[in-house]
């Protein structure tokens, strides 16, 4: 099996034994005589995998079952952007979003939707290239939840410290570093993340919701955009991602066995370090878009080069040295090395020789 060099923001690289794994598992799971595609999702091979795959969410964060619900979700992350405020914002009511990027403004517009939204601070006068500082949150008892983007994947910010919410419960999309980096997980209220960046495949989507905080949940709402009938049926309401769990269950193991968030957080500061450090070396050809470097994502690293026509022949070079995955997002241009958990330490290596390579001779 040929493996390039996988920069791809999502989805993303996956671990080589979890592919592995996955594609035994298509052909027969369990010794069954059936392939994971064609079992039910209420037989025990599947059940197995299911009840596996909740808790290792909450292992893997350090959370407990009797305090945190886990439930698997469809539509991506973008689903939750309108699910969270359906289910705990109400006309009358405030929510704080922190605008940090093109995905949090996103979830910004749906929460506006059902009730007030305060922004406590917006990087967005400057292109989103630093976190806001400092938050002016609502004074406390009034915000319903507060909502943060913890890494801004297109942008290439990340919350590496959590931000003090005055009290309100603190929602996070996590959806490209769960799993990554090394949190007290208890002050969190609400996490969400689509699987396909640092924890499986596309198709489900993780939501991990405090109990005490669920049970202040909206009623009546339709049962699959109800986090409350969707958690009392531990996502088997109706059909779950069947593929897309057994995945992310997968990986899961894969994360544990190798360390946990931990091991992940360490390996991560030191992958990302080694291509920062290489762009921080030529400031002349490189401009890291994000200046400010306690803000820099461990997760995806962005960079202009001097001209865009510097650009795409830096493109081209990766491409050459079997690099794929680098240009950046289409809304903002320029370069984007994503390193997700799964990216290997050598790869990161090969991008930062090809910095200092290409700086020589085009400095
Ligand atoms: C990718 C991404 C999303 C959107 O995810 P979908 O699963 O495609 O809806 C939302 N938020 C963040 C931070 C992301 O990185």
């Amino acid at each position: 099996m040929k493996r390039i060099y996988n920069f791809s923001a999502g989805p993303a690289i996956l671990p080589v034994p979890v592919l592995e794994q996955l594609s035994r598992d298509v052909l027969e799971i369990n010794g069954s005589g059936m392939s994971i595609l064609e079992v039910s999702h209420r037989g025990k091979d599947y059940d197995a995998v299911h009840q596996e795959a909740m808790a290792n969410v909450l292992q893997t964060l350090g959370l407990s079952p009797d305090e945190y619900a886990v439930v698997f979700g469809v539509g991506g992350a973008s689903m939750q952007f309108a699910l969270l405020p359906m289910n705990f914002l109400a006309e009358g009511q405030t929510a704080d979003y922190v605008d940090t990027g093109e995905w949090s403004s996103k979830a910004i517009k749906d929460a506006k939707r059902y009730g007030t939204v305060h922004v406590p601070g917006s990087s967005a006068d400057t292109a989103y290239n630093r976190l806001p500082k400092p938050l002016e949150f609502s004074a406390p008892g009034v915000a319903r939840y507060a909502h943060i983007t913890t890494n801004n994947t297109i942008e290439g910010t990340q919350f590496l410290a959590l931000p003090d919410t005055n009290g309100a419960p603190l929602a996070a999309d996590m959806s490209s570093d769960i799993f990554a980096v090394a949190h007290d997980f208890s002050k969190f209220d609400f996490i969400y993340a689509g699987a396909q960046k640092n924890a499986g495949i596309a198709g489900v989507t993780m939501v991990i919701i405090r109990k005490s905080f669920l049970a202040t949940a909206k009623p009546n709402l339709p049962p699959m955009l109800s986090y409350a009938v969707q958690a009392e049926k531990e996502s088997l309401y109706n059909t779950p991602p069947v593929f897309a769990v057994h995945a992310l269950n997968l990986v899961l193991k894969h994360v544990q066995n190798a360390g946990g968030v931990a091991a992940m957080d360490a390996a991560n500061r030191e992958k990302s370090a080694l291509i920062y450090d290489a762009l921080d070396a030529a400031p002349d050809v490189y401009q890291p878009t994000v200046t400010e470097k306690n803000d820099r994502s461990l997760m995806n690293i962005t960079f202009r080069l001097r001209t865009e026509e510097l650009e795409k022949q830096f493109l081209k070079e990766a491409q050459a040295r079997e690099m794929d995955g680098l240009k950046g997002h289409r809304n903002v241009g320029g370069v984007r090395a994503s390193i997700y958990n799964a990216f290997p330490r050598e790869g990161c290596v090969a991008l930062a020789e090809l910095i200092g390579d290409f700086a020589r001779r085009n400095g």
